[in-house]
C-alpha cells in the first residue's frame, strides 16, 4: 500500500448491514442489522481498514420517505455499532432515482465512491466493496476498487476473516 493512504471497506447498506426485506426501508423497527456484521467489522478495523457505508436511497426521490428517515436510521446504526465498539467513518446516500432524471451518484455510478476516496485519501488498490448487487461492484471496479459480491443478508464474517488474511476472492 502507498505509504500515507488508508485502506477501506466499502460497504452497501440493504441486505449487507441490515436486512433486506424487498422494500424501501424507513422505519426504525424494519431496521435489522445483519447477523455477522457488528463482529465482521470489528475484524476489518482490527486489520486497518477505515469503514464507508454507500448506499442508494432512491425512495427519497421517490417521495416515499424523506432524507429525516435516512438520517433517523443512520443514527440508529452508528450507535448500535459504536456500543460494541465499531466506528463508522463515513455514511453517503444517493438520494435520486433514475425514473426521476439522472444523478452520477447513484451505484453502478462512482461519484460517492470517488468522494470517500479523496476525502479519506484512501489507496483504492488495497480496499474493497461488499454488496449484494451488481451495481455495487461495478461502482467499486470502476475506480479500481475489488469487488466482493455476496447474497442479500448474508453472514460476512467469512469474507472479513479472508480480507483479513489478505486471500480474498472477489467472487463468492
Ligand atoms: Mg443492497
Ligand atoms: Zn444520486
Amino acid at each position: 500500500m502507498e505509504a500515507g493512504k488508508n485502506k477501506a471497506i466499502f460497504l452497501d447498506r440493504d441486505g449487507v448491514i441490515n436486512r433486506e426485506k424487498g422494500s424501501y426501508i424507513s422505519e426504525p423497527e424494519d431496521f435489522v442489522i445483519n447477523d455477522g456484521i457488528p463482529e465482521a467489522l470489528k475484524i476489518l478495523i482490527n486489520s486497518g481498514f477505515i469503514i464507508i457505508v454507500v448506499t442508494n436511497q432512491g425512495g427519497i426521490a421517490l417521495g416515499h420517505y424523506s432524507l429525516s428517515h435516512v438520517e433517523r436510521l443512520h443514527d440508529i446504526l452508528k450507535k448500535e455499532l459504536s456500543a460494541g465498539g465499531v466506528e463508522l467513518a463515513e455514511i453517503y446516500y444517493c438520494p435520486h432515482h433514475h425514473t426521476k432524471g439522472k444523478c452520477l451518484c447513484r451505484k453502478p455510478g462512482s461519484i460517492l465512491l470517488e468522494k470517500a476516496v479523496s476525502r479519506f485519501n484512501i489507496d483504492t488498490t488495497a480496499s474493497y466493496m461488499i454488496g449484494d448487487r451488481e451495481r455495487d461492484t461495478q461502482a467499486a471496479e470502476a475506480i479500481g476498487i475489488k469487488g466482493i459480491l455476496i447474497k442479500a443478508n448474508e453472514n460476512i464474517v467469512r469474507h472479513a476473516l479472508k480480507i483479513a488474511r489478505g486471500v480474498s476472492q472477489t467472487r463468492s
